[in-house]
């Protein structure tokens, strides 16, 4: 059953000002400890090693995807736009606040290490033995199954998915304006109460109004420098490629009976590789760096090394290189292997679209991908067809192709490798 909330509750933020709650259900999924471990994990990751205000959590982003989608619908309600399925204000305000349940500690990085997907753990939460479950069965049996399938984009209603996931959703709306308040940068800053009135369903899409077309510009530009000032920021790929090698050495230990000194349940789940819906649930960012502190003590000196870089952030240099083949690095991991280094760990080539953050791309046929401006005379139009600015930064790659290594390790082997070679390491930053 579904009930309003006796007494509006309110949470201050410092993104929104405040983010209110007038349903009983998303109050108690909120209150829920899956959803509570949200604050155990940040939200930008590794970032915090590069701004150390990014410490911003997964529950304050999910509360603020929460708000903006119900500012949208509220909006569309007062504005009484027939194209709005009112039925489905609880489902899309469900989705919204879990959409990122399934998130594990550093997300990208132990997802491409144990091949894992956070949407897939999203839905198994959702769907699994969980409180969340409890209190989403109570609105219906079949609507935990609903709110999975808006979160993996197979609900039979698009505008539902178009609201929860678009190039102009909540969630990208959310994240821009929070990573950029919690970054310090000044990129971020769109004039959000603007975009939500430009907004309205038009059959079964969220279409923005022609008259709103500068403010998405607006947004559109800042998400591009975010991309380049923040989320593809070199110095975080180098804490990210850390952390990506510390899982990959911990994994590769795991399996060849190392004896750790330190070893925490569900940890040899994770490595395992099929951890229960309630194991992964008990992993989080602060077990995570328990072990990585802890395991600076173990005898494995590849894993204490990689694990002191990353606790007392003492990260890989870098330096760009154009296009490397091949060829070359085929060369490279011999001539560090001649120098008494192991070139799986003291060396990674980096190009930042390997990125899992999208950019907006005007072409692509996905109706889901784009923003679509409508006009007066009711016709519907792709922005980069009407727009100069976003048709000039749409497609964009500016990616540079950046070589991470250990610094003090290849200072002291540099005489020894071919001089094409250690011509690449010199001039780091
Ligand atoms: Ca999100």
């Amino acid at each position: 059953m579904h009930l309003p909330i006796r007494e509006e509750k309110v949470f201050k933020d410092p993104v929104h000002n405040y983010i209110h709650v007038q349903d009983d259900i998303i109050w108690r999924l909120i209150n829920t400890p899956e959803f509570q471990r949200l604050r155990r994990i940040r939200q930008l990751g590794t970032s915090f090693l590069t701004f150390h205000g990014a410490e911003h959590s997964r529950f304050s982003h999910s509360l603020g995807v929460y708000e903006i989608t119900r500012r949208i619908i509220s909006q569309f309600e007062r504005s009484g736009y027939s194209d709005w399925p009112k039925e489905e204000r609880l489902l899309t305000l469900c989705a919204a606040l879990l959409h990122d349940l399934g998130h594990g500690p550093f997300s990208h990085s132990i997802e491409e290490t144990f091949h894992m997907n956070h949407e897939d753990w999203t839905c198994r939460i959702i769907l699994g033995d969980t409180c969340v479950n409890e209190i989403l069965q109570e609105v219906d049996s079949d609507f935990p199954a609903k709110v999975a399938s808006v979160i993996d984009k197979t609900y039979k209603k698009p505008i539902v998915i178009n609201l929860v996931t678009s190039p102009l959703d909540a969630d990208r709306m959310d994240y821009l304006l929070r990573d950029a308040y919690y970054t310090g940068v000044n990129y971020g800053t769109i004039d959000i109460d603007r975009i939500l009135r430009m907004l309205r369903p038009y059959r079964d899409r969220i279409v923005v109004k022609e008259s709103g077309m500068h403010a998405v510009e607006d947004y559109l530009m800042s998400r591009y420098q975010m991309y380049w000032q923040v989320y593809f920021h070199p110095v975080t790929r180098s804490s990210e490629i850390i952390l990506r090698k510390i899982f990959k050495r911990a994994k590769e230990l795991y399996h060849g009976g190392y004896a750790f000194k330190f070893m925490v349940d569900p940890l040899p789940a994770l490595f395992d590789g099929n951890p229960t819906v309630s194991q992964y649930l008990r992993l989080d960012e602060a077990l995570i760096q328990t072990s990585f502190l802890q395991w600076t003590m173990e005898a494995d000196e590849i894993l204490s090394d990689l694990c002191g870089r990353f606790m007392h952030r003492r990260l890989y240099k870098y330096v760009e290189i154009d296009n490397i083949d091949m060829e070359t690095i085929d060369r490279i991991r011999l001539a560090f292997q001649e120098a008494g280094l192991n070139p799986k760990y003291d060396f990674e080539i980096d190009y930042p679209t390997d990125l899992p953050y999208d950019v907006f791309h005007s072409g692509s046929p996905e109706s889901n991908k784009q923003i679509l401006l409508l006009d007066r005379h009711e016709r519907v139009r792709e922005i980069s067809e009407v727009s100069d600015i976003v048709r000039s930064i749409s497609g964009i790659h500016r990616g540079r192709y950046l070589l991470y290594f250990p610094e003090e390790k290849i200072m002291d082997v540099l005489h020894t490798l071919p001089i094409d070679i250690a011509d690449m390491f010199r001039q780091s930053e």
